[in-house]
């Protein structure tokens, strides 16, 4: 009931596209029930946990944020919203996004974009005032990140505990660094996607977003394991429930920082909470070493053809004829499905199956396309060799920056920014590895900056015992 009535108080930061308010209460009747008549609970038995609008809900709308997929209700769950209900977890609602989850911002969605929580925090209101290039009124408010930035607002907002966001090149390690949360990314193949509406299917992986690092390990000993639906997925060694130990010794931990990482964009107080993390491994008797990622540079332009090449085959399936819109121009099949692609998907959207269906040409394949898969091996590389060479974890910045006002992010030049902001999440998805964000300190103006701890692929657990030490 204090979820419920806090997503009304915040609507205003427009993290929910639909409220399951009665399929919430029902279940929470029953979690009560099954409390009272001393009944085994699930791992999340009572939970309020809530769900981005790209995952399949039974029987609720999901959209997408896309026109295309307005009214659009699944027939089925997504695998790891079933597990959720599974193990007792409150449904709470849909959350608001970037249209199928393309972007860094959760600007682009048609449902409006979503506020950032800390916007409204006294100290950077505080801070604001005093600067006198900052716009006063109703637009003054900072983005969340994304593209799950509804659930990264849902969360911080404490309208849930957790959140389920999905992750292809950052989107949910991003929104949780600018909302203050952790945002866990786990190894491809660990956690189904099932369900989930793809974006890159070779890089997607559905997130975790949560207050603390041993609630993200919650939700993944719940959602782990294999799927016969998904053939990605893999026979896990996660024991459950997932409960993380405390990390014994920490001198025995080697942690790489990532030449590469450091970038000129980087905001210099990112950098230094950076390196004071890397001092406090150091002086508990961790070794820190340089090591070099050499392919970073290049991870930008090839998630870009990439995700757009594989965008272009996935979003065909909406023709207008399966599911959700169809325009009523009846002259041909030919010239319906063109209408109802012109008015279901957004610029951002067509955009990137126009680019996409560019380097899947013939003329153009062997240039692009299977260029970039090469790339995409070499990054995918790198982070081998350095893991090889006796690194257990590496130590990143998860952003450039805090969070930014919505003014200054839609602005054209700072698109370019956005996919650049991307760069020390997206090499992670291109390699399959899990990675996790986690707060460490406010900003000079009151806002939260996260640092992005990334781990061998499977070893999760490993990975979020490092994150829980840190925290
Ligand atoms: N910003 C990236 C994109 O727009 C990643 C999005 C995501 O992880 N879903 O493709």
């Amino acid at each position: 009931q204090k979820c419920l009535s806090l997503i009304k108080k915040t609507k205003f930061l427009n993290a929910y596209i639909t409220v399951s308010e009665e399929v919430a209460l029902k279940q929470a009747e029953e979690s009560e029930k099954r409390y009272k008549n001393g009944q085994p609970l699930g791992d999340l038995d009572g939970i309020p946990i809530a769900v981005k609008d790209n995952f399949s809900t039974s029987g609720i709308e999901t959209t997408c944020a896309s026109n295309m997929l307005k009214g659009y209700v699944p027939p089925y769950n997504a695998t790891v919203v079933q597990k959720l209900l599974d193990q007792g977890a409150l449904l709470m609602g849909k959350t608001n996004l970037d249209e199928f989850a393309m972007g860094s911002g959760s600007t682009d969605g048609v449902f409006g974009p979503v506020k950032n929580p800390w916007s409204y925090s006294k100290q950077y209101r505080e801070k604001r005032k005093q600067n006198p290039h900052s716009k006063s009124g109703d637009s003054d408010w900072l983005i969340t990140g994304g593209s799950s930035g509804g659930s990264a607002a849902a969360v911080s907002a404490f309208t849930c505990y957790a959140a389920l966001g999905s992750d292809t090149g950052g989107s949910t390690r991003n929104p949780a660094a600018h909302c203050g949360l952790v945002g866990f990314k786990p190894s491809y193949g660990l956690v189904s996607r099932h369900g989930l509406i793809p974006l890159v299917n070779s890089m997607d992986v559905p997130g975790i977003l949560t207050r603390c690092v041993d609630d993200a390990a919650m939700v993944l000993g719940v959602l782990a394991g294999h799927d016969p639906k998904d053939s990605t997925t893999v026979h896990d060694p996660i024991n459950k429930p997932l409960v993380l130990s405390s990390l014994a010794d920490v001198s025995k931990l080697c942690i790489g920082i990532p030449k590469e990482y450091l970038v000129p964009e980087l905001s210099s107080e990112i950098q230094s909470l950076w390196s004071r993390a890397a001092d406090l491994f150091e002086s508990e008797g961790a070794k820190v070493i340089e090591v070099s990622l050499p392919h970073t540079s290049y991870s930008i332009v090839c998630y870009h053809v990439l995700c757009t090449s594989e965008v272009a085959s996935n979003m065909a399936r909406f023709d207008g004829l399966q599911y959700g819109h169809r325009c009523d121009i009846d002259v041909s099949t030919e010239a319906m499905y063109a209408a109802t692609r012109r008015e279901g998907f957004n610029d951002v959207v067509r955009g990137r199956i126009l680019s996409g269906n560019f380097f899947l040409l013939k003329e153009n394949y062997e240039n692009y396309f299977v260029k970039a898969q090469k790339v995409r091996r070499l990054i995918a590389d790198d982070f081998v060799n350095a893991f090889n060479s006796g690194v257990d974890v590496l130590l990143t910045p998860t952003t450039l920056s805090e969070a930014v006002p919505y003014l200054e992010f839609i602005k054209e030049d700072n698109r370019t920014r956005s996919a650049q902001d991307d760069i020390f999440t997206q090499p992670v998805n291109m390699a399959g590895l899990p990675a996790v964000s986690i707060p460490v300190a406010l900003s000079n103006q009151g806002l939260p900056i996260g640092l992005q701890f990334i781990g061998r692929a499977f070893y999760d657990q490993q990975l979020l015992t490092v994150a829980k030490w840190f925290e």
